[in-house]
């Protein structure tokens, strides 16, 4: 009797493990495995390909700040800052090596602004731009080895994860360290008693922003002896770090009015805007805030963020480019249901944010609250039209009061 033979590598059957039958033809395990080899290589190099940076693929700062905008309303002197500093970062990374010595060196970030005035989304947005790995980590949780909390090396643990494990892209990533000003130290001068969660912790993160093999823990966490380490290099990682640094406008304050006593004149003085200090935030404002100055002087990118005014706060809602107004209408569209809210809603939804003191974060919880009913009930209902006014998102919002607002 004539035996089966693979398609592929044409082994008779007799001669394999396994022989599986197709329809028209069959494949041995021998073939299997090396297709599989084939699939995972074809699959890996893809992927470095899809992280591969060349000086093609990185926009430049004006198209970075460009595309920014279409995310994130005002705060132009953060973005122009940041645009500078990753596309510097990526010249950087990519310089052909021409044999003289000049070595360009790393422009880590340090954002300052309020809370809600869009650092993270800033940061989240430059990651989108240029398509390499991003993890936003909370400096909160950090402590000093052998401290309850997690070393700082878990930083990179989640980049890494973000990677899928692809060190030579995660070597390419980009931080966000949020909440860098609780870590600050907490008094000017150097204390006796050890500083666990502030100096301590800034210290074990000086290594990582400037570059250095970091040994990685792969799940993150404590490290322990009997887990393997993965080695990377943050020498190519960008930091970006960000903070509210609460009440650093007195000394802003307080810097500026020795200055101009000690050597300006009252003219200079005078032009300076007391409304809006943040714009003349310095480095030294953040070692009198308590960061050590080594840790300063591994953010040479400094810029703010200004606090969201209602004009401000009006515009979020419906012009970038993915809105909470416009999510809102995608989602009844999905039902065929067109949405539209009534000018004097959106004004309203902002006057409620900021009498709750919510800012930017709490034009969502506010929003939810007076579309939460609507959304129940719509998609059941015939009609296939919405109209929000201000009488039905007043009668929502006054069932409620601030505290039972949750802020995202
Ligand atoms: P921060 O990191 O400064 O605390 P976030 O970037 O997390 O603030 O902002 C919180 C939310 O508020 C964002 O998800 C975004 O929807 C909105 N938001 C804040 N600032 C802006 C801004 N300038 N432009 C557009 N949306 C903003």
């Amino acid at each position: 009797m004539k035996q089966n033979k693979c398609s592929f590598c044409e082994k008779p059957e007799d001669a394999t493990n396994i022989l599986i039958h197709g329809i028209n033809a069959f494949i041995c395990d021998d073939c299997i495995d090396r297709a599989h080899e084939i699939l995972h290589g074809e699959i890996h190099n893809k992927k470095n390909r899809k992280h591969k940076l060349s000086f093609a693929n990185i926009p430049k700062p004006e198209a970075i700040k460009l595309v920014l905008d279409n995310y994130v309303i005002g705060q132009e002197a953060a973005k122009k800052y940041l645009s500078v500093a990753v596309y510097n970062h990526y010249k950087r990374i990519l310089q052909p090596f021409d044999g003289n010595d000049i070595e360009i060196e790393k422009s880590n970030v340090i954002m300052v602004g309020e809370t809600g005035t869009g650092k993270t989304l800033l940061a989240q947005t430059i990651a989108k731009i240029l398509k390499v790995p991003f993890t936003i980590v909370d400096a909160t949780v950090l402590t000093e080895a052998g401290y309850v909390g997690e070393d700082v090396e878990s930083i990179l643990s989640r980049l890494l994860q973000v990677a899928d494990y692809d060190i030579a892209s995660a070597e390419l990533g980009i931080v966000f360290i949020d909440e860098l000003d609780k870590i600050a130290r907490k008094s000017d001068n150097p204390s006796i008693t050890r500083d666990v969660s502030g100096e301590g912790v800034q210290q074990a993160m000086l290594k990582l922003l400037e570059g250095t093999v970091v040994n990685v823990p792969p799940q993150g966490g404590r490290k322990h002896p009997e887990q393997k380490f993965i080695q990377v290099n943050t020498k190519n990682i960008l930091f970006i770090c960000g903070g509210a640094f609460d009440g650093i406008e007195k000394k802003i304050a307080n810097r500026l009015n020795t200055r101009a006593i000690g050597y300006g004149t009252v003219n200079d003085k005078n032009k300076i805007d007391k409304n809006n200090l943040m714009q003349y935030v310095s480095h030294v404002d953040l070692k009198s805030y308590g960061l050590i100055p080594e840790i300063i002087g591994r953010l040479p990118v400094l810029t703010w963020l200004q606090p969201l005014d209602s004009a401000a706060l009006r515009r979020i809602l419906t012009e970038p480019k993915n809105a909470i107004i416009k999510q809102y209408q995608k989602l009844f569209a999905i039902d065929r249901i067109n949405l539209e809210f009534d000018d004097d809603v959106l004004d309203y939804i902002v006057d409620k944010s900021i009498e709750f003191k919510l800012g930017a974060r709490g034009l969502r919880s506010i929003c939810e609250n007076i579309m939460t009913d609507a959304m129940f009930e719509a998609p059941s209902k015939q009609e296939k039209k919405l109209r929000i006014t201000l009488k039905y998102a007043e009668e929502k919002i006054n069932r409620l009061t601030a505290d039972k607002l949750h802020v995202a």
